[in-house]
């Protein structure tokens, strides 16, 4: 019987060690908000997603800190994630801070309108 552990994974030959990338492909975002590329794309073209859009060439891609922040604070609509982007404390820790939350709940009971396909 071998039980051999093996240790050696923390000598990696990535000399980039990355958690996450710095920026996400469509797909990617689609992906993580469970929803189709084309639903994302329709949301992008008609000016509903909050996200600051990339653009390579042809390429889209969205910052993934921005994204975090966005989905860390439960998917705010563009004008209630500007305000939390403008705010210093949830950009320098790229989460919503107390305040941007309270007043994010306060909107999120108060607003009345539906978000239509
Ligand atoms: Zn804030």
């Amino acid at each position: 019987m071998k039980t051999e552990i093996d240790d050696t994974e923390e000598i990696s030959t990535d000399p980039f060690p990355r958690p996450e990338r710095a920026l996400l492909t469509l797909a990617e975002i689609a992906n993580r908000l469970a929803i189709s590329e084309k639903h994302l794309r329709n949301m992008i073209e008609s000016g509903r997603f909050p996200c600051d859009i990339l653009r390579f060439g042809r390429s889209v891609r969205v910052l993934t800190r921005e994204f975090s922040l966005w989905v860390s604070c439960s998917c705010p609509e563009k004008s209630e994630f500007s305000a939390i982007k403008s705010c210093a404390e949830c950009r320098a820790s790229f989460e919503i801070c107390k305040k941007c939350r309270a007043a994010a709940m306060v909107a999120a009971c108060g607003g009345g309108d539906e978000q239509a396909d």
